[in-house]
């Protein structure tokens, strides 16, 4: 007989930006390791529909799955943890809630009825959970985030209904706390109050704590956990601190092991514990910390201020890092103030990730100028590989005019441009080319020798394409194609001839990288730039 489905909890106090997301990514892990399948789902209770229209400085990264949901960041850590299913029901906003609802009572559904937050927001916010448990067969255990604080006003019917939900499934479901534990300097100690207070807030509103996890920037000490188990009513076991991990995030399953999380979570869970293996995670955050070699990496962006806006880019070259044992030190280069500026800093290679807009556009085309015509690896991920093909266009093609008609709606050489049928389009919500693409590599291409196979499926986001007009020319002249979406002629991949390594992608291979699995393409990239730096 199958067990019955588990159901896991985890809110936040105090305050955001306590590392929610990654706490739940790593406890979805150690379930894993402990032989459950779990299903990772995050309830966001802001009004919009989903993040994709939200400025990156507000939001960081969107995050876009195999089906084309555009969804909070935090998923992209669900991805790099866990072996998770993520589709369009792993992200739920109240926006996303409030319309269906709103459809429904003007279709007539609700029969003459209240429309009311209890029962129908909360009933449609449990049906969420229930969604998600069912996206595939075998689904053991469910980690629900709830983003937010406890105590905002917008997350309470979030809190409402995972309130009834465990009422409804009293022996399957648990809440996981995250609270915040600050010291201060001037008292010289920490403080439990606001943990004990955002406590209160939880129980007030019929949420008890299983588990609470104490972020802090140093061990807590046994007398401060006996103190919140006291005054939280949680037994001191089951209070847990979430220390600062100075050198890599990928430390947090292992913080977490070693106080026992995954016994607790067992035991609470009535789940038969098995011992776990580790060893091959615990290899690699060695390698992490022990990096044999640097590298310099330029990442040029307009949103480098913003430390999440390139999450998945950073993780994905922290893990090609990791496996070539080297330390990918990152930084951000504004491409706004390039346009005024052109210092470089002499990295060993340069970045350009996603982006929209007119604004550093130009500072973009001026590092793949230089890396084209130095020799520098570059690694151009869709904005980016836009920025390679009009770059090569104006300066080798003698277009002198070339751009994208995102930035230049009357270019007379429109190297990059819409689709005829994607013309008419004028919402900006919701009208990309999103989700899992196929694409076939050109044999014997830097694509196919990083990859090792000809049929490949990557996720895309965004709406210009480069434009097939211009293909002769451009391979004639030394800019290839290697990999093409078959079906509709689009091109994916772009390579530089006799240049050791600039390729440009219209996909985001960003978003399927793990620790244990890194991207070949950027796995490729960093051993070209080690490669380069030692020589050649
Ligand atoms: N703005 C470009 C487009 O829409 C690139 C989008 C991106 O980099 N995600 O095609």
């Amino acid at each position: 007989m199958q067990m019955a489905k588990k159901f896991i909890f985890i809110t936040g106090g105090v305050v955001s930006s306590l590392g929610k997301g990654l706490l739940s990514a790593s406890i979805g892990m150690l379930l894993e390791n402990q032989g459950m399948k779990v299903a990772m789902l995050k309830f966001d209770p802001y009004l919009n529909v989903d993040p994709g229209t939200m400025n990156p400085f507000q939001h960081g990264e969107v995050y876009v799955t195999d089906d084309g949901a555009e969804t909070d960041l935090d998923l992209g850590h669900y991805y790099r943890f866990t072996s998770s299913p993520l589709s369009k029901v792993s992200n739920t906003t109240s926006g996303k809630i409030y319309d269906t609802i709103i459809s429904r009572e003007r279709r007539g559904d609700y029969l003459g009825n209240t429309v009311q937050v209890i029962p129908h927001v909360t009933d449609e916010i449990k049906a969420a959970i229930v969604a998600g448990s069912e996206q595939e067969k075998g689904i053991d255990v469910v980690l629900v985030e709830i983003g937010g604080t406890v105590g905002d006003i917008e997350s309470q019917p979030f809190m409402e209904a995972i309130r009834q939900f465990r009422l409804e499934h009293p022996k399957d479901c648990i809440n996981i706390h995250l609270s915040y534990v600050p010291y201060l300097k001037a008292a010289g100690e920490v403080k439990t109050k606001p943990t004990q207070h955002s406590v209160q807030a939880l129980r007030s509103i019929g949420i008890f704590p299983d588990l609470i996890l104490c972020r802090s920037e140093s061990p807590l000490g046994l007398a401060v956990r006996e103190k919140i188990s006291l005054f939280c009513s949680v037994p001191k076991e089951c209070v847990l601190e979430l220390i600062d991990l100075k050198e890599t995030i990928y430390e947090l399953p292992l913080h977490l092991t070693d106080q026992n999380l995954d016994k607790l979570l067992c035991s609470l869970l009535n789940l038969s514990c098995k011992k776990g293996n580790l060893t091959d995670w615990k290899k690699l955050v060695e390698k992490i910390k022990h990096p044999k070699q640097t590298l310099k990496l330029g990442l040029v962006g307009k949103y480098i201020t913003h430390q999440d806006a390139y999450k998945s880019v950073c993780e994905a070259l922290y893990h090609a890092g990791a496996v070539c044992e080297t330390k990918v030190d990152i930084h951000g280069i504004e491409s706004g103030q390039l346009e005024k500026n052109l210092s470089l800093d002499g990295c060993d290679g340069y970045l350009v990730p996603g982006g929209f807009g007119e604004r550093g556009w130009e500072g973009k085309i001026a590092i793949a100028k230089l890396c084209r015509e130095k020799k520098i690896p570059y690694f151009g991920i869709c904005l980016g590989m836009q920025v390679m093909v009009v770059e090569f266009a104006r300066n080798v093609l003698k277009l002198n005019k070339a751009n994208s008609t995102e930035m230049d709606p009357d270019t007379p050489n429109p190297i990059i441009s819409l689709l005829t049928e994607q013309e008419q389009i004028k919402n900006l919500g919701g009208t990309m080319r999103l989700g899992a693409y196929p694409c076939h590599l050109k044999s014997s291409s830097k694509a196919h020798a990083a990859y090792g196979e000809t049929k490949i499926s990557e996720r895309h986001r965004h709406r210009y394409e480069f434009n097939n007009t211009y293909k002769k020319r451009c391979e004639e002249n030394g800019l290839l194609i290697t990999g093409t979406y078959s079906k509709e002629d689009l091109c994916e991949i772009v390579e530089m001839a006799n240049h050791p390594w600039m390729v440009g992608v219209q996909f985001h291979p960003e978003f399927k990288s793990k620790l244990t699995a890194p991207h070949p393409l950027f796995v490729a990239f960093v051993q070209a730039m080690l490669k380069e730096k030692k020589g050649g």
